[in-house]
């Protein structure tokens, strides 16, 4: 028998969560084609895996890719990782399908998050947008509809109801994704102009994704609260999911500083809903603090009009003055303690790294009108990350939590990785060894159990038919590492950082990662 790639003498854990055994895999073309003893067996190319863990490329499902990898496919700080499949589009935070004119102004307000894709890219529907990811890319990309995309598309970005002829075009354009291959629907009530919606918008949306049994993906909303008859959070989701009918997927769901240990608090609701009935899946990400841009804190009427209206409004006067004061009050979160990660071409480059609090200080302004002038001064092209908490005591905890949540069997990694800027969040490049590895070895769980959270789990709910387990006839995306040394070695002070313990990755039978050194090759396909 001669194969094409031959991985011979590791230990196979085949994502189902059963127990590891040794065993060879025989791949040809872009498939597994034989999984046992093969010593005897031929092949162009073998890899020697003993001693090494073999199983199926790790799924990411929460990555804020969309625009890394459009300028540049290789994609090194995610396939590194053993990530063979990211789904983009989380939050509704994402580039398709716009209108070639919409395509220009939603990348520019979302520069601080997607970075600086071309501008001329046709990303005028999901089936477009998948062209320009398909075989150009070191992993495999699914993508969601987007929230925020689709009411531009209905309805500008315009605080206005999504009701009548314009509910009816953007429930349109959900159902032509949605045939065209998005994997479910994705809003982020903390966004805009997602945060526009109330929702009974939502729960119209959401009976077109329960018409296709794809989940909406979502982020919790904490702004225009007033809009979700529950106030907003977990109960607006719960809402949805039941009067929709759609299953319902929870983005970063997890502890924070201040509720630390308390599992319990966060748990109770989604287990009552599920006992109801409600289909839910959540995600988390393995550190204490996250990282967004800095749209997140201004109120809901600054965003109205789009960028263009939003950067008027912050260098009037007047209005910046009102803008600073609402965001005193506590709103969304307050921007003091985090970290400016990215500062686009036209800003001042010594601040990535710098704390919000500084600049304030240094400029001699407040605090609010400090991030406003970084706003304008990047023409929006600014983001930030946490920092995390000073007492190791909390972050050890909200890690354990995280080590417990993933021991459900609804839950699953999603990296919520920004890869770009100068100081980006750590989670970019050391996500998924920090749970394999670090993480899943200080806490003591099953290897199996853990590979089964971040390949299987995510396939089944995303519906990526042929993937996230080793068997004959499935593709072969495959992460090879040392079980006892992989590890995460990005950290806040120093985050574009690679890991180190896998030293080969594969992608539709293509070697894509040749001992820990990307090799080039873009054989991810647009998936599912
Ligand atoms: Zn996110």
């Amino acid at each position: 028998m001669h194969f094409d790639l031959l991985i011979s003498g590791g230990t196979v854990v085949d994502g189902t969560g059963a127990p590891g055994k040794r065993a060879d895999v025989g791949i040809k073309g872009k498939r597994v084609e034989k999984i046992g003893d093969l010593h005897a067996a031929t092949a162009t190319r073998v890899i020697d895996a003993t001693g090494l863990t073999v199983t199926p490329g790790f799924i990411d499902v929460h990555a804020h890719s969309d625009g890394a990898l459009l300028v540049d496919g290789q994609h090194a700080n995610g396939i590194r990782q053993g990530v063979t499949t990211e789904i983009i589009a989380p939050d509704g935070l994402t580039l398709a399908p716009l209108s070639a004119e919409n395509y220009r102004m939603y990348r520019w307000y979302l520069s601080g998050i997607l970075g600086l894709p071309p501008e001329d890219l046709d990303m005028s529907s999901i089936k477009a947008a998948r062209a320009n990811y398909h075989n150009k890319t070191s992993c495999n990309v699914a993508m969601f509809a987007g929230h925020g995309p689709i009411r531009l598309e209905a309805a500008g970005f315009n605080d206005v109801p999504l009701t009548g002829q314009m509910l009816d075009k953007a429930k349109n354009i959900l159902h032509e994704s949605l045939e065209q291959g998005a994997c479910g629907l994705a809003t982020g009530l903390s966004y805009y102009p997602q945060s526009y919606s109330t929702t009974d918008e939502l729960v119209e949306l959401c009976k077109v994704v329960a018409e296709f049994g794809r989940p909406l993906s979502i982020h919790l909303r904490n702004h225009n609260v007033d809009r979700a008859p529950t106030g907003g959070g977990v109960e607006e989701a719960i809402e949805i999911g039941r009067r929709s009918g759609v299953k319902i997927h929870l983005e970063h769901y997890r502890t924070q500083p201040g509720s630390e240990g308390d599992l319990e608090s966060i748990l109770a609701p989604v287990d009552e809903a599920k006992s109801e009935g409600v289909d839910i899946s959540l995600e988390t990400y393995p550190y204490p603090v996250g990282s967004s841009f800095p749209q997140a804190f201004f109120p809901s009427w600054v965003h109205d009009g789009g960028p263009g209206k939003l950067l008027e409004r912050l260098s009037d006067p007047e209005l910046r003055m009102r803008i600073t004061a609402e965001m005193k009050e506590v709103m969304y979160g307050r921007p003091a303690g985090n970290v400016w990660s990215w500062i686009g071409p036209e800003g001042d480059q010594s601040l990535p790294g710098m704390l919000f609090d500084d600049i304030g200080e240094k400029t001699g302004v407040s605090l609010e009108d400090a991030v406003c002038d970084v706003m304008v001064a990047s023409n929006l092209a600014s983001g930030f990350r946490g920092a995390p908490p000073q007492s190791t005591r909390v972050w050890r905890q909200i890690e354990e939590d995280v080590m417990k949540l993933l021991a459900r069997p609804d839950y699953m990694v999603g990296s919520d990785s920004i890869p770009v800027g100068q100081l980006p969040h750590p989670r970019a490049y050391g996500c998924f060894p920090r749970v394999i590895g670090r993480l899943r070895r200080r806490y003591g769980y099953p290897l199996e159990q853990v590979i089964q959270r971040v390949t299987q789990n995510p396939a089944e709910r995303f519906g990526m038919t042929g993937r996230g387990v080793h068997k004959t006839g499935n593709f072969a995306d495959i992460a090879i590492f040392d079980a006892d040394h992989v590890n995460d070695r990005a950290s806040f002070e120093d985050p574009a950082v690679f890991p180190e313990g896998i030293p080969f990755v594969v992608v539709n039978g293509n070697v894509a990662v040749d001992h820990e050194r990307v090799t080039g090759v873009l054989a991810g396909e647009a998936v599912p």
